[in-house]
């Protein structure tokens, strides 16, 4: 199972777009909810982290260096 890893200030991609058209959310703010901010119409929504990971699709760019995120190989 593949397992989601994010963390503060990466792009993520929804499986459902935003209704301006967008589907790139930025996280803002982590924690026992999730804050994500819409790329495209700075719009921000608060959800639980259970439900963001159920409906994040995959991280687009991470916030922090590839070599982190490849470091189970
Ligand atoms: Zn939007």
């Amino acid at each position: 199972m593949e397992r989601k890893q994010f963390q503060l200030g990466d792009i993520v991609q929804m499986k459902k777009n935003h209704p301006c058209g967008s589907n790139e959310m930025e996280i803002i703010r982590m924690g026992m909810d999730i804050r994500i901010k819409c790329v495209g119409c700075k719009h921000s929504v608060l959800i639980p982290r259970a439900k963001f990971e159920k409906n994040m699709k995959k991280v687009l760019r991470s916030a922090t260096s590839e070599t982190e995120a490849t470091d189970n190989e």
